[in-house]
């Protein structure tokens, strides 16, 4: 009775029950696996919160499930405004879109909601007034420095830190203190009157890191702050069961609180989901693994995606490649399947960290750009640089046949040419094509073992015969060759290496050397149809100006 008593002061305005709750939100008709990503509203979408919730998504679409949009902004400190719309965005561009949950910043859809949890808030306090009844929760009035000073008292004998068992102090504190403590208006928080004491162990089946045990939690955990909002623990807890999440997917970060997990939905006596716990996204720093860093790395940021012109598609298959190391096998026997089509399965994901690495990225990367018809190619740079490379852009749309042309060669062979990871890489291989930079470009390079007179020397004789109406790169080849051969140059390595002195190199250095005039460059792609690219007039000028 005095228990009701309690419960009634501190939450005077709850009248529902979790039996109420349970039966607003019965179980869901879906028997597959529902799944949701459950971001703080921050406004910094992390590379591992694509990670994860790309996890999530496909679980739920695989199975024909459903995957929702929960927002935890219990912490309002922390929130940014715009961010659940950048949210939805970002995971939008992904590929993914919630089945259920936030739609916008007030808005919504599903019948389990609200998915925003500072508008839960009477929902949590139901189930944290019934604990209090049931004496499995209670106010806690210590202050900041009465938790400073059992935490050095616990440290300085060499005990576990926190609040629990005999530290306690408000955990057995008689029903009327309490309430006189209230009514005298002291602050207090929510605790957990944790049935654990710290010596049986739990066994427990994640389906990411397999079975694992740890000691049952003791601790009184807060379940309800002071100002009235629950934490992370609390909330996921009466969520997930009212939401009926049957995987929640996340973080391994959240391993280390899973025994406070468990024991809460014992205590809540509510049925508990299966966890997955994702290995966190690290990167090689020298020798060593380190956590992706908000703070130093740059690709942490799914905006550097974006900056550096990734397309999509591509940093969603290298995502996949991370979740499971089977999905580069799969590609290459499936090589036109939509990725989507891959089954991610959890029980094949890394146990131990995922590495996060930019030039495996890179790979996968030029593999799915060097297979993307030219005119994808041409029209995904074309839109990337209309936001982040104005000047190219304009160029390029002067030109767009020729960089058509450009981006279209060896497209159809069998090894395409795997020029671009990403459309930043674009600008450095074609900025001959353009006189504005051609002119000005200070960088020359010059094939092996021939020196700037030499390339000289050739490019003035060559000048003089040079015809742009041969209409095959066979026979421009053939035509520079007899012009080499005319002028001392070999075109038979054999022969080449056994009488160096008769000759003055071989036909590849004067190739090289119209090369170096024309693009400044050793190593271009097909120099003839650059040349058809460039167009008579700038060839020859670059033939006389060389
Ligand atoms: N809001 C938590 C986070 O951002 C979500 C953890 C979870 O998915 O339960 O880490």
């Amino acid at each position: 009775m005095s228990l009701d008593k309690l419960a009634n002061i501190i939450f005077p305005n709850i009248t529902k029950t979790p039996q109420d709750y349970m039966a607003q939100y019965p179980p869901r008709d879906n028997p597959n696996m529902i799944t949701r990503y459950a971001p703080s509203p921050t406004g910094f979408q992390h590379i591992g919160g694509v990670f994860a919730a790309l996890v999530a998504q496909r679980l739920a679409a695989q199975s024909e499930g459903v995957f929702y949009l929960r927002i935890e902004d219990t912490d309002q400190k922390r929130e940014v405004e715009g961010a659940i719309d950048d949210t939805i965005a970002t995971m939008h561009k992904y590929g993914m879109d919630f089945d259920e949950g936030m739609t916008g910043d007030s808005t919504s859809k599903g019948d389990y909601g609200p998915y925003r949890q500072s508008e839960r808030k009477e929902i949590y306090q139901a189930f944290a007034k019934d604990l209090i009844q049931k004496g499995l929760a209670y106010p806690c009035f210590a202050t900041a420095d009465e938790l400073s000073e059992l935490r050095e008292q616990q440290t300085a004998q060499k005990l576990t830190p926190g609040y629990y068992g005999e530290f306690a102090k408000y955990k057995n504190l008689p029903v009327e203190q309490a309430i006189a403590k209230i009514e005298a208006g002291e602050p207090y928080i929510i605790r957990l009157n944790s049935p654990g004491d710290g010596t049986t162990r739990i066994e427990f089946n994640d389906l990411i890191k397999g079975e694992i045990s740890f000691p049952e939690n003791n601790q009184d955990v807060v379940l309800i702050k002071g100002d009235g909002l629950p934490t992370y623990h609390f909330a996921h807890v009466v969520d997930d069961a009212l939401m009926h999440t049957t995987h929640v997917t996340r973080g391994e970060e959240w391993l280390s609180s899973l025994p406070i997990h468990v024991q809460l939905f014992q205590v809540l006596d509510i049925k508990r989901p299966q966890y997955a716990h994702i290995p966190t996204i690290m990167k090689l720093d020298g020798s060593s693994k380190r956590k992706l860093s908000k703070r130093k790395d740059v690709e942490s940021a799914v905006t550097y995606y974006d900056e550096e012109g990734y397309p999509i598609i591509c940093v969603i298959e290298y995502l996949l490649n991370i979740i499971n190391s089977t999905y580069e096998q799969w590609r290459e026997q499936n090589p036109t399947a939509d990725c989507t089509e891959f089954q991610v399965a959890l029980d094949k994901m890394s146990k131990s960290g995922a590495l996060f690495d930019i030039v495996k990225l890179n790979d996968v990367s030029k593999d799915i750009i060097s297979k993307m018809p030219a005119e994808q190619v041409y029209e995904l740079y074309m839109e990337w640089a209309k936001q982040y490379d104005q000047q190219m852009h304009d160029l390029v749309e002067t030109k767009s046949d020729g960089i058509k042309t450009f981006f279209g060669i060896d497209k159809d062979t069998a090894k395409p040419r795997k020029d671009f990871a990403k459309w930043a890489d674009v600008k450095p291989k074609i900025v001959y094509l353009f006189d504005e930079f051609f002119d000005n470009e200070q960088e020359l390079e010059l094939p092996k073992g021939v020196s700037i007179e030499t390339a000289r020397d050739i490019i003035s004789q060559y000048k003089q015969i040079y015809d742009h109406n041969l209409t095959s790169q066979e026979q421009w080849f053939e035509h520079l060759k007899q012009f080499a051969l005319q002028i001392g140059y070999c075109a038979n390595k054999k022969e080449y290496k056994n009488n160096p002195d008769k000759y003055k190199g071989m036909v590849s250095d004067v190739a090289g050397a119209v090369r170096c005039a024309l693009t400044h460059r050793v190593n271009t792609p097909d120099l003839f149809i650059i040349m058809q690219i460039l167009g008579e007039v700038t060839v020859k000028h670059r033939l006389e100006i060389f």
